[in-house]
């Protein structure tokens, strides 16, 4: 629930609004309650959806005044979210590997931080990779992290091939038997070719030394940016096989409902949300608590 309330008190409140204003439910409610969905940025197809499955509730009578609305809304949102849903893939031996993406500002580092955070707190051993070597200060905001959070960081020197990092980072992990890396990566958006041919080596010579890493390659994006965000997320996951996202700066707006749209439009699952700047402000994704959050 925490992170969530610009988002809770724009929908909850133009729903309650609906909901009051009128007395029975005919096509001019209906209207308004697709503008509400809209305005919270679930995207045009999951209005579509879930517009559909409203109709479809009234005509079975499940829906007979405006106020048993929410909570039909509220299970079918649930529900689009939870389908198909799974969480962290984990090595069935350590480490597990994960590749984290995504463009410059979103929140990579910060996210690697608090991911790590979270795997150091269930007591694991944690090792930190900067593949970001396009950026002198990206390496240095990691290994602040790393010191922050107990975790090595594996670096090479600002312009070096990120690839090798990756190579070094992994093989350092079974050497030190840790648990968990966290690979980042550079975030300038050159051109796609380019983006996938860097991405393409990592993902090569981190398999050469384990055959299914990584084990997740999470896709940072900023829930800030609304629909930007979505076409962030079509252009990497066409550069590499993205299987899950994280989405941060929850905390800072009122566009959460673009969790469902990444759901409906890309077919990517929301693992992780970012609430807030400090190293606990990392939440793994539940769709239940999400959907229940925006209704109460
Ligand atoms: P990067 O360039 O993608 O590595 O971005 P950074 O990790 O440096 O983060 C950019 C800014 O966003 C920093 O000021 C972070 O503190 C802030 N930030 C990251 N995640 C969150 C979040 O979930 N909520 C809020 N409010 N700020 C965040």
């Amino acid at each position: 629930k925490a992170g969530l309330e610009k988002t809770r008190k724009n929908f909850t409140e133009k729903i309650e609004q609906l909901i009051t204003g009128y007395t029975k439910i005919d096509d001019e409610f209906l209207d308004e309650l697709e503008a509400v969905l809209l305005s919270a940025d679930v995207g045009i197809k999951t209005t579509a959806t879930l517009m559909k499955d409203i109709r479809q509730a009234i005509k079975n009578r499940e829906i007979e005044t405006p106020e048993q609305l929410k909570p039909v809304l509220q299970e079918r949102l649930c529900a689009v979210l939870s389908e198909g849903w799974t969480g962290m893939r984990l090595a069935p031996e350590p480490p597990t590997v994960i590749l984290v993406v995504g463009v410059n500002g979103v929140g990579k580092t910060t996210t690697i931080g608090k991911l790590g955070n979270y795997y150091r707190q269930l007591g694991l051993k944690v090792l930190l990779a900067a593949g970001d070597t396009f950026r002198a200060a990206a390496i240095d905001q990691l290994e602040i992290w790393g010191q922050r959070i107990g975790a090595e960081v594996i670096k090479h020197s600002e312009g070096s091939d990120p690839a090798a990092v990756a190579f070094d980072a992994v093989q350092a992990a079974k050497a030190r038997k840790a648990e968990i890396v966290i690979i980042d990566t550079a975030g300038r958006l050159h051109t796609k070719s380019n983006l996938m041919e860097e991405l393409k080596k990592i993902r090569r010579v981190i398999a050469r030394e384990i055959p299914d890493a990584p084990h997740e390659t999470l896709l940072v994006l900023d829930a800030t940016t609304g629909q930007n965000a979505i076409s962030q997320a079509k252009l990497f996951s066409e550069a590499t096989g993205v299987t899950g996202v994280v989405l941060t700066k929850l905390d800072g707006t009122a566009k959460g409902g673009v969790v469902v749209a990444i759901k409906t439009e890309l077919g990517l699952p929301v693992k992780w949300v970012g609430v807030g700047e400090g190293v606990n402000d990392l939440r793994p994704f539940n769709a239940q608590d999400f959907a229940a959050a925006l209704f109460t």
